[in-house]
């Protein structure tokens, strides 16, 4: 198979449904719905891909909403993600420059699942068409990854063992500049402490109880004095899901907390959980009470992977950038007003960061631009981005590429109104057919040439270093 040839006519295949794929990106965002409860947006997705001839097995993992739709026979298998998941409490009226909720208390896709999930839509689509046209052997799976705001959908998968036997996985997040996915994440443990006491008259018998709610605030104390003794980048915070209620006069017989404990490595969060555990034990002991230990969810650390990030990044830069009508940059604007000045400092930071050396005036320049439709130069390194994702799960299973592309104005932040407004605007559309095409000519170089994955895996196993994926979420905690 030629496979440049077949490159350009996979463009073509993949603009030819351009349309089918924007609709259904536009549907999903109008669904907006969170973490397992995604019916109507993997129906959809389900649907399509059906149309389509990929064959789908439904409720994967344990998970009503999780599907795997398959296309193709032997080998490479190419494994692609998709996420359809938004955020609660982030309504908001489409296309409108000024915070306004579409539904009070409603959910809106913040952090462009939406797009998320139909730009992998149109990599797997595009690259069968492709591929039958063909006759060329090579399996597609895409994968219907739910919870991955939270939830962590994916570590439930790769418990069961789904993305075994796959040989390389792509995907690919909406954002506000174009490029490599090109660090690391955070590893992160999500774990509700729930203290059981006795409750008494606060004035009239306070000996006779034993107050959760004490042994909930001791812990927080522990808690803020270990941060001084564990690693820079791990990160520890807390809500409280139960104060005990609302009653002074009344010693609180229940309290919880849901913790989040990330860090760098898993390994270093294993032992960091070890003791937030023992010192959510001392505060039990400390006040008389009890304490219940219930695991939500976890992910792990993403594994960034060099030798496909080339070859995607190949594909990038013979896309170019992305270029936007007069039309479109006033449009962005409009959104890039609402900021503060201090974003712009922020974007010309990292502008002079990826370009280096690149003088103050040109970043800044660039920074004052209200799309990024340059492509960003390849970076891949060591750094951790202080967040985390379930991509993390995957990429430990199989060597994984990612690519960021841009779909929202400059300096506009990830989980914000901006991003729900602006989810279903043409410069959305161009941003997902890009990543659609980006993840294609990915999957196909990697068809054509049988050194690729391998390459890959050899790097995915040096970088592992002998260690084994372990989900951290124990066999009995089950998705909900
Ligand atoms: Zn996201």
């Amino acid at each position: 198979m030629n496979c440049e040839n077949n490159k350009k006519k996979l463009l073509r295949l993949i603009d030819a449904k351009a349309k089918i794929f924007t609709d259904v990106s536009d549907n999903i965002w109008g669904y907006a719905e969170t973490r397992f409860d995604l019916e109507k947006s993997s129906a959809l997705l389900i649907s399509t891909l059906e149309n389509e001839g990929f064959s789908i097995e439904r409720g994967t993992a344990g998970m009503e909403h999780a599907f795997v739709a398959t296309f193709g026979t032997g080998g490479p298998v190419v494994g692609i993600l998709a996420e359809y998941d938004a955020l609660s409490d982030l309504s908001q009226i489409c296309d409108a420059a000024e915070k306004h909720a579409l539904t009070p208390d409603g959910n809106g896709h913040g952090c462009g699942h939406n797009a998320l999930g139909s730009g992998a839509l149109a990599a797997a689509v595009g690259l069968k068409d492709l591929l039958s046209s063909e006759g060329q052997p090579g399996t597609i799976k895409l994968f219907g990854c739910p919870a991955e705001e939270s939830g962590s959908g994916k570590a439930f998968m790769a418990r069961a063992g789904v993305f075994d036997g796959t040989d390389v996985m792509f995907t690919w997040h909406p954002w506000t500049e174009t490029r490599m996915w090109g660090f690391s994440s955070l590893a992160n443990y999500q774990v509700y402490f729930h203290f059981n006491g006795i409750s008494s008259h606060a004035a009239a018998s306070p000996e006779r109880g034993r107050s959760a709610l004490d042994a909930l605030e001791l812990m927080s104390v522990g808690v803020n004095y270990l941060r001084e003794h564990i690693a820079q980048e791990a990160r520890i915070h807390y809500a409280y899901t139960n104060a005990g209620g609302t009653s002074p006069n009344v010693v609180q017989s229940n309290a919880s907390a849901l913790y989040f404990v990330r860090a760098p490595k898993s390994s270093q969060l294993r032992q960091i959980m070890g003791r937030v555990t023992d010192i959510a034990k001392g505060a039990a002991l400390m006040t008389g009470t009890t304490v219940d230990i219930e695991w939500d969810s976890a992910c792990s650390e993403y594994i960034v992977n060099d030798s496909l990030g080339r070859v995607m990044y190949e594909n990038m830069r013979s896309l170019g950038g992305i270029e936007y009508s007069d039309e479109e940059k006033e449009y962005a604007r409009a959104y890039t007003a609402t900021l503060p000045e201090t974003s712009k400092q922020g974007v010309a930071d990292l502008i002079k960061q990826c370009f280096a050396p690149i003088d103050t005036q040109t970043a800044e320049t660039m920074a004052s631009e209200p799309l990024q439709s340059e492509l960003f130069p390849y970076m891949m390194g060591n750094s951790v981005m202080p967040g985390s994702t379930d991509v993390g799960d995957a990429s430990w299973v199989v060597p994984t590429a990612q690519a960021l592309v841009t779909c929202y104005p400059t300096g506009t932040a990830s989980h914000s109104w901006q991003w729900v407004a602006a989810g279903k605007s043409s410069v959305v559309h161009k941003g997902l057919i890009y990543a659609g095409k980006v993840i294609a000519m990915t999957a196909l170089d990697v068809i054509c040439d049988p050194e690729i994955a391998p390459r890959a895996k050899r790097e995915h196993l040096g970088r592992l270093g002998g260690e084994r994926y372990t989900c951290a979420i124990p066999e009995n905690v089950q998705p909900r």
